[in-house]
């Protein structure tokens, strides 16, 4: 248990946290919406801090970022909880334990021995990952800091629901972020998750202005997310912020509370249509094997790196560019 960060005091023994975007008033003894933080005589903790309920060694392609230290290994931790409470969640057992099950699980693993075990295995950065770090924030934050301090950069798969100010206090330490922008239907967001659109859209601006490597993942949900007209707005906007920001379109399985049938890949590549149209200049298709994982150059054509699956066989980028035309290919790389 650690004191939270991003949250103000206010009458009769109330806080307000900042972390996200829901910016929860809450009572002496009650939680957050995340159900991991809690007011207790007018302070609010974190019942998350040191507590990884996963850490496993992924390759950075799993995030999924394409175009951050490709083919490189990162550390990844979880603790349980979730802002969000998505009906069609991939990681419900983790995310929702404290909600579904009333339990605050997790193993003692503070910031330093997760940097120690992160360099022990020749990672290349540390993954804040499988739950939505911002309800684990002062764990992520005083690791990342940590991780910064021995060489390694720090990566959050978020579903962007930060407050400004969260982006702002992370961002120094924050390397690689990507996104979930998970609808472009304010409805679908406020029915389905619990959240508001613009509210998710301000963040992802203010993390793409921080300057923080950003990609964005959309899973496509059979007659929830999958209409030309959601799809098209997505696309719209990350083109908008930038075209060589990275759009992953996804494919949805059935999981949690919600059981309806894999989207089709015909979807999938109707999407990425749709996005090619917008002028986004790098696209993929997410859990579908073999097809849509390589990464082209946007101006010849040229095969820059070719994977399958989460791994990596082939990548062919030299000083940031193509080898082929010379042009810059966006995205943060190791070495060339
Ligand atoms: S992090 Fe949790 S407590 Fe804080 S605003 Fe978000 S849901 Fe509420």
């Amino acid at each position: 248990m650690k004191e939270a960060m991003l949250y103000e005091k206010l009458e009769n023994l109330q806080v307000r946290c900042h972390l996200c975007q829901h910016r929860c008033t809450i009572s002496e003894g009650h939680y957050g919406i995340c159900a991991v933080r809690q007011n207790r005589g007018g302070v609010l903790y974190s019942l998350v801090y040191a507590k990884a309920i996963a850490s496993h060694i992924d390759p950075i392609e799993k995030k999924p970022l394409f175009h951050f230290q490709p083919g490189s290994t990162s550390f990844s931790i979880a603790t349980v909880g979730c802002n969000f409470h998505c009906p069609f969640c991939q990681n419900s057992d983790i995310s929702q334990m404290p909600r579904d099950m009333k339990e605050i699980a997790g193993q003692d693993f503070p910031p330093e021995s997760v940097v120690r075990a992160a360099l022990r295995r020749d990672c290349q950065s540390i993954s804040y990952t499988y739950t939505e770090p911002t309800v684990y924030f002062e764990y992520a934050y005083d690791t990342a800091r940590q991780a910064h301090a021995a060489g390694l950069k720090n990566v959050f798969v978020s579903n962007g629901y930060m407050t400004p100010e969260t982006v702002k206090t992370v961002a120094p330490y924050l390397d690689a972020i990507n996104v979930d922008l998970k609808a472009f239907d304010d409805d679908v967001y406020r029915k389905y998750i619990g959240a508001e659109l613009p509210k998710i859209l301000q963040s992802i601006e203010a993390i793409y202005e921080a300057g923080i490597w950003l990609e964005i993942t959309t899973l496509i949900v059979p007659s929830v997310t999958d209409t030309e007209a959601q799809i098209q707005g997505a696309a719209e906007f990350i083109a908008s912020l930038n075209p060589n920001i990275p759009w992953h379109v996804s494919r949805y399985h059935p999981s949690y509370k919600f059981n309806a049938p894999p989207t089709p890949t015909n979807i999938l590549k109707k999407a990425y249509e749709i996005g090619k149209a917008a002028g986004l200049r790098y696209i993929y298709l997410g859990n579908v094997w073999g097809e849509g994982e390589n990464t082209y150059c946007w101006k010849c054509g040229a095969l820059l790196i070719a994977r399958l699956g989460f791994s990596v066989s082939q990548n062919r980028i030299f000083n940031n560019c193509c080898p082929e035309c010379g042009e810059q290919i966006a995205g943060r790389y190791l070495s060339s």
